[in-house]
């Protein structure tokens, strides 16, 4: 069983992270974790293009290592770049010390490749402590999300997956999606149907 939508009560118990936007906007925030990978990446640019969309592709340092042109197309097509860490590591089993030289190891492979000191940082699995959480919010806003697509797991069927990001998608929402390995050969299905939507509804995805 998955969540799909981020329940009220945890939103107030960790104030501190941005679980979505201002509800009084048809703004909405499309977010795409764990890139950027090719055979995926390259796909969800070409389909957010199609409306002129803009995302924020949270990365993971390794990824950007390994894929520097890839990134930079994320960056050219106007869209913004935020912080995965550089392993995506779950801050629930490793040290501060080892978390944040991680989160800075990632942050700096992004500076050095594409010249821009992020802001925004999303903890892979949602997962950090309060120790982790106090020293990078000092420096970061730390962007959870209220809508989970839920696109990585394969046993959902792709029309629950659409049906339901779709259903609690409202004004300020954050919605994650991820381009990787594992969502690749959904993806491509699930996004074209979620971004009509969008589109039908005059919702209008911008940056964070
Ligand atoms: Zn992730």
């Amino acid at each position: 069983m998955i969540i799909h939508h981020v329940p009220w009560l945890v939103t107030k118990l960790f104030p501190a992270y941005t679980w979505h936007k201002d509800r009084d906007h048809q703004h909405i925030y499309l977010t795409f974790d764990d890139g950027p990978v090719p055979g995926i990446t390259d796909k969800v640019l070409e389909l957010l293009d199609v409306y002129n969309y803009k995302a924020t592709f949270f990365m993971v340092g390794h990824n950007v290592f390994k894929y520097p042109s890839l990134c930079k197309e994320v960056l050219a097509a106007g869209h913004q770049i935020g912080n995965h860490t550089y392993h995506h590591l779950n801050g629930n089993s490793c040290s501060k010390e080892t978390y944040l030289a991680d989160f800075n190891a990632c942050q700096e492979i992004i500076l050095e490749t594409l010249g821009i000191n992020t802001s925004c940082f999303r903890p892979p699995y949602g997962r950090i402590n309060a120790d982790q959480a106090k020293e990078i919010s000092k420096s970061h806003e730390i962007v959870m999300w209220d809508v989970l697509s839920g696109d990585y797991n394969n046993k959902l069927p792709v029309e629950r997956i659409i049906k339901k990001t779709i259903q609690y998608t409202r004004n300020g929402s954050i919605i994650i999606f991820h381009d990787q390995q594992k969502t690749a050969h959904r993806l491509p299905y699930i996004l074209p149907d979620v971004l009509k939507y969008i589109s039908n509804e005059d919702f209008l995805p911008v940056c964070l």
